[in-house]
Formats: C-alpha cells, sequence, structure tokens
C-alpha cells in the first residue's frame, strides 16, 4: 500500500484534485489517500498556511499529491519542497494533437533545480529604499541536479541535455553550474550536451523548441522557462510537474489557483491528470500511467475539452470522459 498525502489546496486546484480522482479511482491501485489542508484557506481556519499536521503527514507519506496554493504559495509549496529536499522539479512540456499551439512535435523535459537560487528567500532590506537579495549556488546541489538530469536522459532514452544559465554576467554562482555541467557531460558521452546563456535559449525556445530535449537550469531560471514551454504547447492546462528527492516526492501541476477562473468548474484537470500520471510512474504503474495518458490524448483529439483548449465542457465532463476510456 502506498501512502499518498493529498492536499487540494485553493481555487481551482480542489476542483482538479476532485476530477483526478475520479481518475485514478478508476485504475484500483494500492494507494491509500489522506486528506489533508493547506493554503489561503488553512491560514484563515488555523492561522497557519501549512499547518503542523499537514507537514507531519506529508513526512510520513509516499508521496504527496497537491493542487494549488493562492497568495500563501510561498509558505506552502514552496516551504514543502524545502522541507521535503525535493531537490529536482521535473516539468515536461510536450505537444498534443488537438490542441491549438505555436509548433507541433515539442517534447521537452525540464529538470529545475528546486532549493537553492534566489527562491531561497534571504531577502533583506538593508536600509530605507535598499533591499537585497542572497544567491545560493552550491557545487554539491549543481552536481545533484546535472547528475539527474543525465540519468533521467538516459533512462528515458533521451538524446540530449542542454543546461541554461547566465555566467558571462553571474561569473560566480552561475560559473560554478556551468563548469559543473561540463565536467559531469564528460560522464555521459552517449548523450549530447550544449549550454546556453538563459536570454538566449528563450529566443531558441520561442522560434525552434526542436532544438532542446532535456533542459537542466537553476531555480528560478527553471521557473520562468517552464511557464514558457508550456505557452508553447498549449498553456498551464497541460503542465504537469514532480518535484523528487531522495526519500519524499511531491506531484503538483505547474500553475496555480487560478482565481480569475476559480469556481465556475472550468477549469482543465489535464494538467492534474497528467500529474498523477507522473506520480504513477514513480511507483512504476508504467502501463497504468500509459492508459491514462492515451486515454486524456483520445479526448483532447476528440475537442471533448475545457474551455481553455477550445472545447465546451465542465471540469467534472472532461474528467468523466477520460475516465470512461480507461
Ligand atoms: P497563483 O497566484 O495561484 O499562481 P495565478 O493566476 O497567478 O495564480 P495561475 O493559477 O497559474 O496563476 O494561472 C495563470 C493563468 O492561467 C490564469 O489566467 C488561469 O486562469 C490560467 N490557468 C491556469 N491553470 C489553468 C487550468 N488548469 N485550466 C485553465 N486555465 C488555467
Amino acid at each position: 500500500m502506498h501512502r499518498i498525502t493529498v492536499i487540494p489546496g485553493d481555487g481551482i486546484g480542489k476542483e482538479v484534485m476532485d476530477a483526478t480522482m475520479i481518475v485514478l479511482e478508476k485504475l484500483n491501485l494500492p494507494f491509500e489517500y489522506i486528506w489533508m489542508e493547506a493554503g489561503d484557506e488553512a491560514l484563515k481556519k488555523y492561522g497557519k498556511a501549512l499547518p503542523d499536521e499537514t507537514l507531519e503527514e506529508c513526512l510520513k507519506s509516499d508521496a504527496v499529491l497537491f493542487g494549488a496554493a493562492g497568495e500563501t504559495a510561498a509558505d506552502v509549496i514552496v516551504k514543502l519542497r524545502f522541507e521535503l529536499k525535493t531537490f529536482a522539479n521535473i516539468r515536461p512540456a510536450k505537444s498534443y494533437k488537438g490542441v491549438k499551439s505555436l509548433y507541433e512535435n515539442v517534447d521537452i523535459v525540464i529538470v529545475r533545480e528546486n532549493t537553492e537560487c534566489l527562491y531561497k528567500g534571504l531577502e533583506f532590506e538593508v536600509s530605507e529604499g535598499v533591499t537585497e537579495s542572497i544567491r545560493v549556488i552550491t557545487r554539491k546541489g549543481c552536481e545533484r541536479i546535472v547528475k539527474y538530469a543525465f540519468e533521467l536522459a538516459k533512462n528515458e532514452g533521451r538524446r540530449k541535455v542542454t543546461a541554461l544559465h547566465k555566467a558571462n554576467v553571474m561569473k560566480k554562482t552561475c560559473g560554478l553550474f556551468r563548469d559543473v555541467f561540463r565536467e559531469i557531460a564528460k560522464n555521459y558521452p552517449e548523450i549530447e550536451s550544449n549550454d546556453y546563456y538563459i536570454d538566449a535559449a528563450c529566443m531558441y525556445l520561442v522560434m525552434d523548441p526542436q532544438r532542446f530535449d532535456v533542459i537542466v537550469t537553476t531555480n528560478m531560471f527553471g521557473d520562468i522557462v517552464s511557464d514558457l514551454a508550456a505557452g508553447l504547447v498549449g498553456g498551464l492546462g497541460l503542465a504537469p510537474s514532480a518535484n523528487i528527492g531522495e526519500k519524499y516526492a511531491i506531484f503538483e501541476p505547474v500553475h496555480g489557483s487560478a482565481p480569475d477562473i476559480a469556481g465556475k468548474g472550468i477549469a482543465n484537470p489535464s494538467a492534474m491528470i497528467l500529474t498523477a500520471c507522473m506520480m504513477l510512474k514513480h511507483f512504476g504503474y508504467l502501463d497504468e500511467a500509459r492508459k491514462v495518458e492515451s486515454a486524456l490524448e483520445e479526448v483532447i483529439s476528440e475537442g471533448k475539452t475545457t474551455p481553455d483548449l477550445g472545447g465546451s465542457l465542465k471540469t467534472m465532463e472532461m474528467a468523466k470522459e477520460i475516465a470512461k476510456r480507461i
């Protein structure tokens, strides 16, 4: 039995989590779901966005399935990633038939470092009107994430790993990341490797995304390019992610609580469902994950989608269409 902490959180997090459960329940897997609270509503109710009981439950679980947190995201999901030491954030961006997007045949996996960089939150007000932020990049952190990216490429039969940095300006922090990348790449001669400056890479991503396969980068750059990559293939409604550490794993869609559409029942459940597929693969249920993915692809290609993908179905209706095909 795998013990899964389920945290729907705020806004559309709750809607897409309920929809995903309809699909997961169809698979009859040995999962025990423990539902816990966190986010803006938890803050109002308990005075803490990430209540102690929720964190304790996460630490006892084999995986956390997370929906979305609103204003309190930094105190909830960013904190959870740090507490559970999930150093690798995996964000695939893949094009689907039937989804209107800029390009076809995009299949990129972004491997984002998840515990260092500017998101450590070391920010200070030095004096009136003067603020500073500390960017922490360590050799150990770089080695761990770069190795993870090459191992992922090897295991998934991918051809190339590209590092993104800005080592010409941030000579120490990005310089260390680039140097470690180049050292580790030598251990994987069968996998092509190269590195780009982050700004140039953004242009290449928009003009020629097929030149990318696996991307590895530091925390903040990874956050930004993964939204960019999601935009290339049909938006946040289709973007899943996994946070992986040595002991723990957190699975969450890239999108947030989407207050603009929350409560309307029109959020696309695909990102959350694909996120659940990443969890299935993590536990070795590869066939089940593939079944769900192909059911989802079928539903999308038939145009049975939520409005963000041009359809007219509600969140639950789309999930039921997917579940029906499993
Ligand atoms: P938060 O502060 O919680 O991150 P946000 O609005 O800043 O919220 P997102 O929640 O990621 O950021 O939403 C960005 C945009 O993408 C919004 O217009 C939202 O409606 C849209 N969006 C995000 N997720 C989905 C989804 N699952 N289905 C449809 N549209 C979505």
